[in-house]
């Protein structure tokens, strides 16, 4: 086999890059990993729902130790339709899982991440740099970087784009998306409340879109408001005394009365899926593959499966000792993805659609539906373990067992 600067090349060191780069530092592989920003602390205040079966991947990764401290579980989720009767109520106890996922800031997330890559000398984190141009040379991958202003030239046998929603990988290589709109923006914040949340994670359905909150410790929850795209600038406007009544007015009175809210911050929502999961010696993962909508708390969850499968595949691929960038390993990773990203898209856009509109016949079969829901355990102990990544065969990390 010819030499290569790596094995691996890794486009995106944001958590689901980095997470993959980890997944493999077992292995006796040389990776680099691109990243164009020097700054890798997230400043939004952005929290992620970590499905259960994103903790086992995180901890058979070995770094679910280090941000087990900053995480507050869900052990209840309580489903809802403003305007309308019927909820669903969802029981760890009822999957008899200590926890139906957990919450993490994604801050600490990418801190503990970073701290740990530290110890591994093989990962190269090269950086700030910025992938400019991509070569297939049939048996190896050529990609040309700028580092410090300068052009470097790199060889891999496997080139992974983890360079999230608007990956330049993609786009070197012409790969089309599909793409959507939802007339949409995600309001975000932390907000303090009068009562505790007893690591309750809320989804309440408004005629403007999902609002989700999220437990976080000290009483806090994070907010996902979904709104519509021209309510946004006001929302982000106001003062935090006149959003917080205007959250209330939404959510209700369940956690009591909203105390404090920090900084808030808009993320405009699309869906955005590439068309192509693979090319010559080039994988998509995380939401270089596909950006979701935030109701269900999918994305990162999916872009962690998508690192599971794949150190799965390298690792048993590397064992063999073949070319890690064969066909045989980008025709397993798409097999094995993509009924999983089909899904999980169609779940998330299909939520969307039957949620976010206010028409009244609409609204009292969703209250039916949630109510059925509620009384009917077998329907919603399926739901539960779709929520929590538990469904179908899965990688071994996802399982819990190592690679
Ligand atoms: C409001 C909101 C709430 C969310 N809540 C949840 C949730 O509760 N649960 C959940 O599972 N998911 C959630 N998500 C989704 C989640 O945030 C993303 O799926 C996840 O952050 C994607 O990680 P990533 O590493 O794939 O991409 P990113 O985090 O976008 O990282 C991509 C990295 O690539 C780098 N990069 C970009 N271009 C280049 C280039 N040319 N060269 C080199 N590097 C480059 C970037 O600097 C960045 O570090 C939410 C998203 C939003 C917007």
């Amino acid at each position: 086999m010819p030499s290569f600067d790596y094995d691996l090349l890794i486009v995106g060191g944001g958590p689901v890059g980095v997470s993959l780069a980890l997944a493999l530092a077992a292995q006796p592989l040389r990776i680099g990993i691109i990243e164009l920003s020097p700054q890798q602390n997230n400043l939004d205040s952005r929290a992620l729902a970590l499905a259960f079966g994103s903790f086992r991947i995180m901890d058979g990764i070995g770094y679910w130790a280090d941000i087990a401290q900053e995480a507050t579980p869900i052990e209840h989720i309580h489903i809802s339709n403003r305007g309308y009767f019927g909820v669903t109520r969802l029981d760890s106890t009822q999957i008899r899982l200590p926890a139906l996922g957990y919450v993490v800031k994604i801050g600490s997330l990418t801190q503990a991440i970073y701290q740990r890559l530290k110890n591994f000398p093989q990962i190269e984190l090269i950086c700030p740099a910025k992938i400019i141009q991509i070569q297939n040379k049939s048996d190896y991958i050529q990609a040309q970087i700028t580092l410090n202003n300068e052009i470097h030239t790199l060889s891999t046998q496997l080139l992974i784009a983890a360079d999230g929603v608007h990956s330049v990988v993609r786009q070197l290589l012409q790969i089309p998306v599909y793409k959507t709109g939802y007339d949409q923006t995600a309001i975000i914040t932390n907000i303090e409340t009068e009562h505790p949340h007893q690591f309750t994670a809320f989804e309440r359905f408004t005629d403007t879109g999902p609002l989700a909150l999220l437990p976080l410790a000290k009483d806090y929850s994070n907010v996902v408001w979904t709104v519509k795209n021209s309510q946004a600038p006001y929302l982000t406007a106001i003062s935090d005394k006149e959003f917080l009544s205007r959250l209330q007015d939404q959510f209700g009175n369940r956690l009591g009365k909203f105390i404090h809210a920090d900084q808030r911050y808009a993320f405009p929502l699309q869906l955005i899926k590439t068309r192509q999961l693979i090319s010559n010696r080039v994988v998509f993962i995380g939401n270089a593959a596909h950006n979701l909508h935030p109701v269900a708390g999918q994305g990162f969850n999916l872009g962690l499966r998508d690192v599971a499968a794949l150190a799965e595949v390298l690792t048993h691929t590397h064992r063999q000792n073949k070319d890690l960038g064969n066909q045989t390993v980008l025709a397993t990773y798409k097999q094995w993805r993509q009924w999983d990203h089909r899904i999980v898209t169609q779940f998330t856009d299909t939520l969307i659609h039957l949620f976010s509109n206010n028409y009244p016949l609409w609204g009292l079969s969703r209250g039916l539906g949630l109510a059925t829901l509620d009384i009917c355990p077998l329907f919603k102990k399926t739901l539960m373990r779709q929520a929590v990544g538990l469904i179908r065969r899965q990688p071994k990390l996802v399982q819990g067992l190592s690679l």
